[in-house]
């Protein structure tokens, strides 16, 4: 079977988010074993290391900047994620992308607001955008459960 989507890693057992842990509310396993799905951890393919600092978008009315809560910037890190997992559904003809709700490299809809209080905005991670913007269907993992 040829893969439709990508999933995001944490999602299907991968413990590559900022803690070293996975997350997920639905079992997306099967889509994988099949081959309809490839999984794609973006902050991995940038290079960042797991565990790593908790990361927000700031400001994301007035232009992208992803930062950790100490200040260090991570925006070029992310920008360079979202090129490379575009570049990853082009190669492979994805239509469709289930990704780890309120990321800011996956979230899409719903995101932290950058004050590192568990605020929720309006917004989408760098890359669930990206994809977006770029006519993949992208859904969050508690939208596809329902
Ligand atoms: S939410 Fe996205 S970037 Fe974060 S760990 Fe999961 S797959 Fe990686």
């Amino acid at each position: 079977m040829k893969p439709k989507y990508i999933i995001s890693s944490c999602l299907v057992g991968v413990k590559c988010r900022y803690n070293a842990t996975c997350s997920s509310t639905v079992n997306l396993n099967d889509m994988i074993e099949s081959g309809e799905a490839i999984p794609v951890c973006p902050e991995v393919i940038a290079g960042l290391p797991t565990p790593r600092e908790p990361v927000e978008i700031q400001n994301i009315e007035e232009g992208v900047q992803v930062t950790s809560k100490a200040g260090k910037d991570y925006t070029a890190q992310f920008l360079k994620s979202a090129d490379e997992v575009l570049k990853v559904c082009q190669e492979n003809n994805i239509t469709h992308a289930i990704l780890q709700s309120r990321s800011p490299s996956c979230g899409f809809g719903k995101i932290y607001d950058g004050t590192f209080s568990g605020t929720l905005i309006d917004g989408n991670g760098i890359v669930a955008d990206k994809l977006f913007k770029n006519g993949i269907n992208v859904m969050t993992d508690e939208e596809f459960e329902d």
